[in-house]
């Protein structure tokens, strides 16, 4: 498995803002915001992409929707709502190779996919 940027900010190699974190995640703002507010829920667990979760990873998953609830209470954003998002592999368009969900809010998103 190789290393990504998102291990070297989980070791405090690299700075990142550190919106919160866990035993089990970090959640970081994106470098390059596409929205007002821009997460990254990473699991510190070495996964690559959403492909290769195993099933004892379903509670990883949970703690990672989870992190996003109560980053839109904190923002107040669950009224207007926000956007998960996790891309896969090449053609989903994710340049980073450990596990992460986007979290987008602050403003009306597009309703484009692809
Ligand atoms: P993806 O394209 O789904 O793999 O998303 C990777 C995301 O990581 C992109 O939105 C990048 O802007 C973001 N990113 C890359 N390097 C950093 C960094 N050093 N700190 C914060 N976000 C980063």
């Amino acid at each position: 498995m190789s290393e990504t940027i998102f291990h070297k900010i989980i070791r405090r190699e690299i700075p990142a803002t550190i919106e919160c974190e866990s035993e089990t995640l970090i959640v970081i703002r994106d470098i390059n915001p596409q929205a007002p507010f821009h997460c990254l829920i990473i699991p510190k667990k070495i996964i690559r992409s959403i492909q290769d979760i195993a099933e004892d990873d379903a509670e990883l998953l949970l703690e990672m929707v989870q992190a996003a609830s109560s980053l839109a209470k904190k923002y107040a954003f669950e009224k207007d709502g926000y956007r998960l998002v996790i891309n896969c592999e090449e053609w989903g368009g994710q340049t980073v190779f450990q596990l992460h969900m986007h979290m987008l809010a602050g403003a009306q998103l597009s309703g484009g996919f692809a």
